[in-house]
């Protein structure tokens, strides 16, 4: 059984504020080793049920040199193997071989989340939000679109309980969800402790890869064609916009992409 963990900083239990996630910031090294633990609960869960093949990839935007690279090597667990400074949302080599299973690990809500902690979609500064058809999705979804596309469907998300909604919305109730805080607004939180945190999410990610062929949850794949609308916060954002091949600007604040499917709209206007 291969399986992919695709893994963000905000979501993790004892992480709340922007200090505990962006390099160079006061609690950017103790914010690393909560995460980097999280990540091992989640392989030893996925071990447990039988993985043999277990690719982590870092999908954290920490800043600088630390983009997409925030895990410590030296204590991440020795089944698995990791990827780091890859682009976001395109480490797909595990997916395009054929992925079982993927588990979203320390995921967070999308911008505009009341009780989402630290809630943003992709930036906090440039998209408001982003619809993939009817449904409205935060980077779990795109994530989840991702995997979707190579049939691999997402069956454990771990985070807040804003983030469980959110994603259960795009999966169904079938998702095994690990809820390790409650957000009390966007940046304070009732937390489950760290250790007790872990143990939630290797029990979760074991019940959940045992589950597998019960398919508790199918790919997600929006409907072909596919519409990306993202709704950006400032005008001046708009310009990384103007000039896509399939791209329009219906409004100073909204871009469109049409394809015939999902990843070719994604393609379209995703502009890192
Ligand atoms: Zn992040």
């Amino acid at each position: 059984m291969r399986v992919l963990i695709m893994s963000d900083m905000e979501g993790v239990s004892g992480i709340v504020t922007w200090d505990w996630v962006n390099y160079g910031s006061p609690m950017y090294q103790e914010g690393r080793r909560l995460y980097t633990q999280e990540i091992n609960a989640a392989v030893r869960g996925a071990k447990a049920a039988g993985a043999t093949e277990i690719v982590v990839v870092d999908c954290h935007g920490a800043g600088g040199d630390m983009s997409f690279n925030s895990l410590i090597p030296e204590d991440l667990h020795p089944d698995c193997e990791f990827v780091a400074h890859h682009t976001w949302g395109r480490y797909t080599e595990i997916l395009e071989r054929g992925c079982d299973a993927a588990l979203m690990v320390g995921m967070h809500a999308r911008a505009g989340t009341p009780d989402g902690v630290m809630c943003h979609t992709i930036s906090t500064t440039t998209w408001r939000s982003v619809w993939f058809n009817d449904d409205e999705v935060g980077e779990f979804g795109i994530n989840a679109a991702l995997c979707g596309h190579y049939g691999c469907p997402v069956v454990m998300v771990t985070g807040d309980e804003a983030t469980e909604r959110e994603a259960k919305e795009i999966m169904g109730d079938g998702l095994e969800a690990v809820v390790v805080k409650k957000g009390l607004s966007r940046f304070s939180a009732r937390q489950v402790p760290p250790v007790r945190a872990r143990q939630m999410i290797e029990d979760g990610a074991k019940r959940a890869l045992l589950d597998l062929p019960k398919k508790r949850t199918r790919p997600y794949i929006p409907g072909k064609p596919t519409t990306i609308t993202v709704h950006l916060s400032t005008v001046d954002t708009a310009s990384r916009f103007m000039g896509r091949p399939g791209v329009e600007l219906i409004d100073p604040l909204k871009a469109v992409s049409v394809a015939e499917d999902w990843m070719t709209a994604w393609n379209q206007v995703w502009h890192y």
